[in-house]
């Protein structure tokens, strides 16, 4: 049997028992270590927690917004300051404890707008979306504009209530109102510079074509000519940026119309022609002879388009050729696609620069082109017009080789005609001529305008359909006329002095006959939607000044009795004498009175116009007049009639008598009156046959 020493027993009680002290001792310590972290823990989050109220007053204090946060019961929890400075009726704690927010706001939002919010609370509790939105308050007097954004907070088990944020929008709102007035005073300066510049351009345009018409006098037409073609530009300057503005607002409108292709390309072609004489250039079409000739669409834009761009390829092309090609495709049974290339052997224009050069107001290459006229709107105006055509334009270039642009439009198509067998008048004369293609001798018309020119103008226009024109030169003078007489269609200047165009047409729609008669706004601001204005005013129609004949006669055609419309051929003989003619060649003693060839050219190749000369000629006769000068020995009226005669009969091409009248112009001016003795029975006879030679011509 083991005998165990006591002593060594104790000894190994008190081994254990100190390491059960250690280890306890270690214990405490983590307790303690522990213990010390779970304080410095719970002292962190306390202060934390105070650090996020501080922070949550803070924000509340100093967000620029009015915020307000409410429970599910649209009770509010929290609101920023701003609230304060619109209502005093809670304070802070009261607020923190919860109040409606009905109560909240009614100080803030007029009635109604309160129940919409609300409606859109409840929307948005009910997780509905719910997009921000404006409100105009007025709040201690004072206009506020607000974007309200409503927004649902969630918590894990629900909705816990809504974030109402008001932003204050009132300088954005107001800056953007400015800018809207700046915008509408910018439109309405233009529409208004447009009239000042377009009426007196009118004027000039109009008057120096009765120049070229009627003048003998070779230096004034020299004059004339140079004044129509600086006019022409200025307006052609005005008309792109009123276009440019009107696309830029989204107001170009296009005006669709029966048209024959063949007279657009004959104008664009006579419009280049008649520019190109001064460089020697040549200008060559190459025409697809099977594109349908009667078209659809807006000619004056497909115009604009053609004669930009070949105003362009003129303009920087000093010598070499400009080509004018036009190919179709058939669509369907009533469209086609028609596809123009205008090339030339000019400047060309740099890589870099192509990109470029549909944006607007942008002229390239500036240094070498200093001296080329131009706005830089032109090929923007253009893209915009072919795209609304539903087409697009592209540009080919080699700088110092020449350009190539292309475009193609839709077209709708009314016959397939061909266009090589359309009737045209030979390109080089086709210019200017107009074909008037009805007339209405029993129609009359009241062209009402302050400007003396412009009714000139006007009635210039009407004469080819022979309608009886009386003109006024105000408001109330065009109600003593309406008053006097009836009318079939009534041209009204709008601007006018003392009484405008919309009050005289007012006026004149509450007498008797006045609620029918078709009143047409004459007016220099075209600006689009100014058919729908002047339509909304009580006028029919609006014509766009200085007027286009085309636009006249669909003017006449559309609002024009039928019963008063006429074929031209059909025409009753003694008025219509010219036009029952027109397309018969001179014959007989009119052939030999007459030089064709030269009153053509006086007429500006229209055939028709010639005509119509003839029957002015014939009807303004003057013989008795002449006679009774002669015979009363009044060499000063004499004068002036046989110089008017000699202006008139140059222009129908009766040269030798326009000769004659000259020798006894002169005659009379320098009072050598044996001269006038000697020639005046054999000027007088020469005139009378001409007379009878014109009226037999038109019996034929
Ligand atoms: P602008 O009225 O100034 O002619 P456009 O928009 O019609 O304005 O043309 C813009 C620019 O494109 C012109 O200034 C010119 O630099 C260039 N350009 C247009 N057509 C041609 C061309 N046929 N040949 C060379 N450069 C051209």
């Amino acid at each position: 049997m083991d005998i165990v020493n006591p002593d060594n027993r104790l000894q190994m009680e008190n081994k254990k028992l100190n390491r059960e002290i250690k280890r306890l001792k270690k214990d405490n310590e983590v307790l303690r270590i522990a213990n010390d972290q779970a304080a410095r823990t719970q002292a962190y989050i306390q202060k934390d927690s105070m650090r996020q109220v501080f922070y949550n007053n803070q924000l509340l204090k100093t967000y620029p917004y009015l915020l307000i946060l409410t429970d599910e019961q649209l009770q509010t929890v929290m609101i920023s300051d701003v609230f304060f400075r619109y209502s005093d009726k809670y304070d802070r704690e009261e607020i923190k404890r919860g109040v409606s927010i009905r109560e909240v706001l009614t100080d803030v939002l007029p009635e109604d707008d309160l129940s919409i919010l609300l409606e859109k609370c409840e929307a948005a509790l009910r997780q509905e979306p719910v997009p921000p939105y404006l409100l105009r308050a007025v709040v201690a007097g004072k206009k506020i504009d607000w974007q309200i954004t409503i927004k649902c907070m969630m918590k894990q088990d629900g909705i816990a209530g809504l974030n109402i944020l008001f932003v204050d929008m009132t300088d954005v709102i107001n800056a953007m109102e400015r800018a809207e007035a700046a915008d509408k005073a910018k439109s309405n300066f233009l529409a208004n510079m447009s009239h000042e510049i377009r009426t007196p351009m009118n004027a000039i345009v109009g008057m120096s074509e009765f120049i070229l018409r009627d003048s003998a006098d070779e230096m004034a037409k020299r004059h004339a000519t140079r004044i129509k073609s600086a006019s022409r530009t200025l307006l052609s300057i005005i008309n792109d940026i009123l276009d440019f503005s009107k696309i830029e607002s989204g107001k170009m409108e296009l005006i669709n119309d029966s048209y024959q292709l063949a007279h657009l390309i004959s104008d664009v072609a006579a419009m280049l022609n008649a520019r190109l004489q001064t460089k020697p250039v040549t200008f060559k079409t190459d025409i697809d002879g099977s594109t349908p000739n009667r078209l659809f669409g807006d000619e004056v834009r497909v115009k604009q388009i053609l004669i930009n761009l070949l105003g362009n390829a003129l303009k920087f092309t000093q010598s070499g050729s400009i080509t004018m090609t036009l190919r179709h495709e058939k669509m369907d049974g009533t469209h086609c696609r028609l596809f123009f290339t205008v090339s030339d052997t000019g400047i060309g224009i740099k890589r870099a620069d192509l990109q470029n050069i549909f944006s607007s107001f942008t002229q390239v290459d500036t240094k070498r082109n200093r001296a080329v006229e131009g706005t830089g709107l032109g090929l923007a105006i253009c893209r915009q017009l072919v795209a609304m055509m539903g087409g697009s334009i592209r540009v080919e270039s080699e700088y110092g080789k020449g350009t190539a642009f292309h475009f193609d439009i839709v077209s709708a198509v009314e016959g397939w005609q061909k266009l090589s067998d359309a009737q045209t008048a030979p390109l080089e004369q086709a210019g200017t001529a107009f074909h008037v293609t009805f007339c209405a001798p029993e129609a009359r018309a009241l062209v009402v305008d302050d400007n003396e020119m412009n009714l000139e103008v006007a009635e210039g226009i009407l004469e080819p359909y022979k309608i009886a024109v009386v003109k006024a030169m105000s408001g109330p003078d065009a109600i003593v006329h309406f008053a006097e007489t009836s009318f079939d269609v009534i041209f009204m200047d709008h601007m006018m002095p003392s009484m405008d165009g919309v009050e005289a047409m007012r006026r004149i729609r509450l007498m008797k006959g006045g609620e029918e008669v078709p009143i047409v706004a004459l007016t220099a601001n075209a600006l689009s939607g100014a058919a729908a204005e002047y339509k909304k005013l009580g006028f029919q129609a609006f014509l766009a000044k200085p007027i286009a004949p085309k636009s006249m006669e669909n003017i006449l055609r559309s609002l024009l009795p039928p019963r008063l419309i006429r074929p031209l051929e059909e025409a009753p003989q003694e008025q219509h004498a010219a036009a029952a003619s027109a397309s018969a060649q001179a014959t007989g003693s009119l052939k030999d009175a007459i030089d064709e060839e030269s009153a053509l050219k006086y007429c500006m190749g229209n055939r028709a116009f010639l005509e119509r000369m003839l029957a002015t000629f014939r009807k303004n006769e003057k013989s008795k007049q002449i006679e009774t000068f002669f015979r009363v020995r009044d060499w000063d009226n004499y004068r002036i009639v046989v110089h008017s005669l000699k202006g008139n009969a140059l222009t129908i091409g009766a040269l030798n008598l326009s000769e004659h009248a000259k020798e006894l112009e002169f005659a009379a001016r320098d009072n050598r009156i044996d001269e006038i003795m000697e020639k005046h029975g054999p000027f007088l006879k020469e005139y009378r046959a001409l007379l009878d030679a014109i009226d037999a011509r038109t019996k034929n």
